[in-house]
């Protein structure tokens, strides 16, 4: 009866790995605490892309519970792991130190009829959530500031699995478009009696392919006036 109760409450299998009566299994853990590492998409971002790692392994697995089989409980592995690549980088001077400039978090534009299917949007959530992550580990110059959902696919765009770089292009071409009512969130938050501090803004998906779609919300994100420092995603095909 307990037992049964527990099961409710708690999920039955490691979502990296199916290992059973766990909900992140220890050598998922592992497997996610890995170094960034800088990745060269075929379609170039204009800003520097760093990758948790191969999208593989509890990485993969993780992502795919999360976004094809509605396990929520994934996004916390994920955010932790985005949160310690955060950390990793603004230590080794990749990305500004929480004091000089806070860090927006964008995650990847979606459909909205993705999301709802799916009761949210994983990348987006996996975003809010690293930002109330702290990191572990001896290197914690503190968590993200906020994150932002600025962008949004328009109708049109087709699910991009199995197409090639090019179609990739084409197929996203004029189709990411900028919340107007986020963009104002990107800027500066006044604060009175502190010199204002423009926000570092990083662009965030779950996996690296071709590039383009971060190619092209990077280049609608210039077009509004939005530099991109940096595009951080969980794992690299
Ligand atoms: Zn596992």
């Amino acid at each position: 009866m307990l037992a049964g109760l527990l099961d409710l409450a708690l999920p039955a299998e490691c979502a990296g790995c199916g290992a059973a009566g766990t909900g992140w299994c220890a050598r998922c853990a592992s497997g996610l605490a890995t170094e960034p590492v800088a990745v060269r998409p075929r379609v170039a971002p204009g800003a520097p892309v760093w990758s948790a790692g191969v999208f593989a392994g509890p990485r993969r697995g993780a992502v795919i519970a999360l976004k094809e089989h509605g396990r929520r409980d994934a996004a916390a592995p994920l955010a932790a792991a985005l949160a310690r690549m955060i950390a990793v980088l603004r230590q080794a001077g990749e990305l500004d130190p929480p004091e000089l400039a806070p860090l927006i978090l964008v995650p990847a534009p979606s459909r909205a009829s993705a999301a709802r299917r799916r009761g949210g949007d994983p990348v987006a959530r996996i975003a809010r959530l690293a930002t109330r992550t702290p990191p572990s580990g001896p290197a914690s110059p503190g968590a993200p500031d906020r994150a932002v959902q600025a962008l949004r696919l328009r109708a049109g765009a087709r699910d991009s699995v199995g197409l090639g770089a090019g179609e990739r292009q084409r197929n996203l071409a004029g189709r990411v478009a900028l919340r107007r009512s986020a963009a104002a969130r990107l800027e500066a938050v006044p604060v009175p009696g502190v010199v204002p501090r423009t926000p570092a803004v990083v662009f965030v998906d779950d996996v690296v392919t071709t590039g383009a779609t971060a190619a092209e919300s990077v280049r609608v994100l210039a077009d509004a006036g939005v530099t991109v420092r940096a595009v951080l995603v969980l794992g690299h095909a």
